[in-house]
């Protein structure tokens, strides 16, 4: 059993100054209650709980931390509950013991389901205080050092969980040993039989690829001298067990084609350009294999890891990976997180140990929380262990200016993230992109090693349209920045042209009144506005009508007095000249419900014809844009209600004729042209344009543009079509241009 005194000698080389009394009476607490169990080897209990305060030890965390690995099963395995617990510990250590105890729940239950509904909160609880995770961990690698003694089903569900879950937090926290080590464990207990005879093959050629792993470390050993590049150590090793059969089964292929089977290591002093220097002297040695050369220096992955790889073929054309990387880099590969934070604490005094834990805290966030947000939207819980497995090995996407600089980008990124990572100017002004050399849609996902050109107009503005492809926060927070600004101001603009023309109608001078600043401001703030700008924006979206604002503005006297409603007929005559006035769609289309004299125009997307159901969007620089109520584009914009404004149609409307686009698909014969057109004349509508062509299938597809004046219309003709023999199906088209 692991003595007590050697691992308070452990932490008290780390942290000299460490409440050693804390550790002594946490392992007598835990002694004392854990007192007359055993495991399942038959070992006394407390061997489990000393275990993990030992491994916490060498991971080098503080004593709360060790204290807590003594603890951590009391409240779960006796009969001492938090509150004991919280009187005898305090706060900090009942918090971490109540954060493992709920993960610690979870193994528990046996629906897949419920189990990775309680994952998600489990990964959610670990970012509370980043020690969680890393105890947790600890705990997990003692109990599967000890699986052995556990039933074939509880070993095979502990193991498939540590490979699915625990292993990749370990990665994804830079933990390459404590990965390595669970990883191996949970392959052999999850998988023994393909365990076992992968084993027996690699064992089988063990002693020749020691010999080969001799004889290279021999060999660079030499170079590395003759060529004077100092290093500090070069290691050899067969690749795990279970990383080598991920790869077979991945690729498919067998142990002979795999190319880093065996692999050199270097380790160099600390100072990156050791490692250039060395890989040159490799690549001199031995022929690269082309595209297997990775630079983890240059572009550090985002779990901290850092080091060349180069894969080069070996005397007997086997091939074999070299790894360069120094001593610092290669400390953190192997303890990731925890390496990390002892490198800021060697620099802190012991007095500052807060300041080491807040930076271990904030690494663990940084590294686990992405996680946590992209999983926070699944709400299927199954979904979410699929999500958790997926993304755990996320993929950065590394792209680079034509200068060369590296620029790193979640995966999905576009060449708008790109720009707006370069700098927020760049973003706002950008009009188009190329991807090596060509021109690309703005839309395009950038990909690894792209070299990406951000065409730019100082003119430029950016696109509200962006929103639907930027995956980067900076990017969406500046795109909507600026769209909330130019509303705004557009709003302004289109309350002046409203109020001046509300203004004209009581035959006053609209221009003095949006001069006469204080009386305007005086109803400004009758509405609880405190500019007159928000009044005039608020007259803009629709939400304020001018025809109040007019009467607040002259007083009740002076409003009825000039008041031009009593001279005309309706509302609907004057709604009808604005729309002249504002873009000539005709001598009559569309009112606005409540307020008239707006700027509107007919969606080009779907392009609504008079009859149809229809509905208004406030849209930048359009006023109010009409659209068909089916629209698919109006159903994403139906989220922003507050710019929705009801729309009808005139109610004495003068005939007018539209176009419309129709498609009619047919069987492909000879005559269905005519056919169709015939019985299109028949009801006497025009034609403006129609185009045949004939699908591979064999079926005709025949694009006609009609001149009607309503949806009756439009209806009629398509029934008409419909019932020509050989027609399969009619369908309206959008897009089709709304002049008429
Ligand atoms: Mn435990």
């Amino acid at each position: 059993m692991i003595r007590i005194e050697d691992i308070i000698a452990k932490v008290v080389r780390n942290y000299p100054n460490a409440d050693v009394n804390l550790i002594r009476r946490a392992y007598l607490f835990s002694a004392l209650h854990h007192r007359g169990q055993t495991r399942a080897s038959g070992e006394p209990y407390l061997v489990h709980p000393l275990a993990v305060a030992d491994i916490l030890a060498e991971m080098r965390l503080d004593e709360v931390s060790v204290a807590t690995g003594l603890l951590h099963d009391v409240v779960e395995d006796t009969l001492v509950d938090l509150e004991t617990l919280r009187a005898s510990f305090g706060d900090e250590i009942a918090l971490l013991v109540d954060g493992l105890t709920k993960i610690a729940h979870i193994s528990n239950l046996s629906k897949e389901e419920q189990q990775a509904e309680n994952l998600r909160k489990m990964v959610l609880a670990m970012t509370t205080d980043a020690r969680v995770v890393l105890i947790k961990l600890a705990d997990r690698l003692h109990n599967m050092r000890t699986i052995e003694y556990l039933r074939p089903e509880k070993r095979a569900r502990i193991s498939r969980e540590t490979l699915e879950i625990y292993a990749p937090i370990a990665h994804r926290l830079g933990m390459g040993k404590m990965r390595s080590e669970l990883e191996d464990l949970a392959f052999k207990n999850l998988y023994p039989d393909e365990y076992k005879k992968l084993e027996a093959e690699v064992e089988s050629r063990r002693p020749e690829l020691e010999k080969m792993l001799e004889k290279i470390k021999l060999t660079i050993e030499e170079n590395l001298k003759k060529n004077d590049v100092p290093f500090t150590q070069i290691q050899g090793r067969v690749k795990r067990l279970y990383s080598l059969w991920r790869k077979l089964k991945k690729r498919k292929i067998t142990i002979n084609e795999v190319y880093d089977l065996i692999a050199a290591r270097i380790i160099t002093p600390n100072d990156k350009k050791y490692c250039y220097l060395a890989l040159s002297v490799i690549h001199d040695i031995w022929t690269p294999v082309p595209e297997r050369f990775k630079d983890w220096i240059g572009m550090p992955r985002e779990n901290l890891y850092q080091s060349l790889h180069t894969s080069v073929i070996g005397e007997n054309g086997q091939p074999f990976e070299v790894q360069i990387r120094t001593e610092e880099m290669h400390y953190i590969a192997e303890e990731g997180v925890a390496a990390h934070w002892k490198y800021k604490e060697n620099l802190l005094k012991s007095k500052e140990d807060d300041k080491g834990l807040e930076e271990l805290r904030r690494t663990i966030e940084r590294l686990l929380l992405p996680l946590v947000e992209e999983t926070k939207e699944v709400k299927d819980s199954k979904e979410f262990l699929e999500s958790l497995k997926l993304d755990l090995y996320p993929k950065d996407v590394y792209a680079f200016t034509p200068m060369g600089k590296i620029i790193r980008l979640p995966r999905g990124a576009t060449p708008i993230d790109f720009a707006y990572a370069i700098h927020s100017e760049v973003g706002d002004t950008c009009t188009g992109a190329k991807i090596n050399g060509r021109i690309v849609p703005l839309r395009t996902e950038i990909k690894n090693g792209d070299v990406v050109e951000i065409l730019t107009n100082p003119s430029a503005h950016p696109s509200p349209d962006w929103l639907n492809y930027v995956t980067t926060a900076k990017a969406r927070n500046r795109i909507r920045h600026w769209v909330a600004e130019k509303q705004r101001a557009e709003s302004i603009e289109i309350g002046k042209k409203l109020l001046i023309s509300e203004a004209e109608k009581f035959r006053l001078s609209g221009k003095k009144i949006l001069a006469d600043e204080e009386n305007l401001k005086r109803v400004a703030n009758d509405y609880g506005f405190g500019r007159v700008d928000d009044l005039l924006a608020s007259i803009g979206y629709g939400k304020t009508l001018p025809r109040n604002v007019m009467a607040k503005y002259l007083g009740a006297e002076k409003f009825a007095e000039l008041d031009p409603e009593k001279k005309k007929e309706s509302a609907i005559q004057s709604g009808i000249k604005a729309v002249k006035k504002f873009i000539g769609l005709g001598d009559e289309a569309i009112v606005v419900k409540g307020v008239d004299n707006l700027l509107l125009t007919r969606a080009r997307c779907c392009n609504p014809i008079v009859g149809e159901e229809i509905i208004g969007y406030i849209s930048l620089g359009k006023g109010i844009v009409v659209h068909n109520k089916e629209c698919k584009n109006m159903k994403a914009l139906m989220v922003n209600k507050e710019r929705i404004v009801e729309v009808e149609w005139a109610k004495d409307i003068r005939q007018q004729v539209q176009a419309v686009k129709i498609m009619v698909v047919t069987e492909n014969r000879t005559g269905m042209l005519a056919g169709i057109t015939s019985a299109i004349a028949d009801i006497k509508t025009s034609i403006r344009d129609a185009r045949a062509r004939v699908s591979r299938d064999g079926r005709g597809f025949i694009e006609v543009t009609l001149e009607v004046f309503d949806k009756k219309h439009l209806d009629r003709v398509i029934s008409a079509i419909k019932s020509v023999s050989g027609v399969i199906d009619v369908e309206r088209l959008n897009n089709s241009a709304s002049k008429v």
